[in-house]
């Protein structure tokens, strides 16, 4: 025989299997069977999902476990650090990233960080230093830094502590008045003597705020200060 007509033959056997196939009555599956089904995929993804929270949970727990080490002797709550920390932090936990030590050196940076918005100095800013955008500041260094932790304060319109007095004509919130050269008010509200403010007087001022051409007037003596690594 030759390939045609096996080839010929195979295909008269597929066309009667095709026939056959079609002659032949689909059984339909019955509509409990279809319930059956249906029910235990639903249980299924019940229990997965219940086995998610649980793991979920789990995992909070046991961060929260860790921030209330980290926080140890502080004045922050593990519920304050967790709301600080953003999803790829707790991500980074989660995979082992994030260590303790790390947490609690973020703990140690949220409640300086508190202080300073309250304008207070916290215990290791010890040294005089000089921000070219904020003035004369506190912080772990001395010398000139280009900006420093102070400028989330002058940007927020909030208190800096000076480790030096400052002059009121320096000041970007002096107001001179037309009819004198050197007197003037200030427009943050800062107590003055009826007649206002003498331009070259000195004072210790929170809200002082260089000129920009003052800002980067540095002080005799200060040099350009090595950041901390
Ligand atoms: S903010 Fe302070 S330094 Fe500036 S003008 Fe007012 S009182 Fe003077
Ligand atoms: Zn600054």
């Amino acid at each position: 025989m030759s390939w045609r007509e096996m080839l010929r033959a195979e295909v008269t056997d597929d066309q009667q299997l095709i026939k056959h196939n079609l002659k032949k009555p689909v059984s339909k599956p019955s509509s409990a069977d279809c319930a059956d089904i249906a029910d235990r995929e639903s249980k299924l993804n019940v229990s997965k999902q219940r086995e998610q929270k649980q793991s979920h949970e789990e995992r909070q727990s046991r961060l929260m476990e860790c921030l209330a080490d980290a926080c140890k002797g502080l004045e922050i709550t593990p519920m304050e650090i967790h709301k600080a920390l953003s999803p790829d932090d707790i991500k980074e936990w989660e995979s082992g990233d994030l260590t303790l030590e790390e947490l609690s050196a973020f703990a140690d940076l949220l409640v300086d960080r508190r202080s300073m918005d309250r304008g207070e100095r916290p215990d290791h800013f010890t040294e005089k230093a000089h921000c070219r955008q904020c003035g004369p500041v506190y912080l772990w260094i001395s010398g000139t830094v280009l900006g420093c932790p102070w400028c989330f304060n002058r940007a927020a319109d909030r208190p800096i502590p000076r480790p030096r007095s400052v002059r009121c004509g320096e000041c970007c919130h002096f107001e001179r008045v037309s009819y004198h050269p050197h007197l003037g008010h200030c427009t943050m509200g800062e107590p003055e003597a009826v007649a206002g403010l003498w331009d070259s007087d000195r004072r210790y001022c929170l809200r002082y705020i260089p000129h920009p051409q003052q800002s980067t007037n540095v002080p005799t003596g200060a040099t350009e200060a090595k950041t901390k690594s």
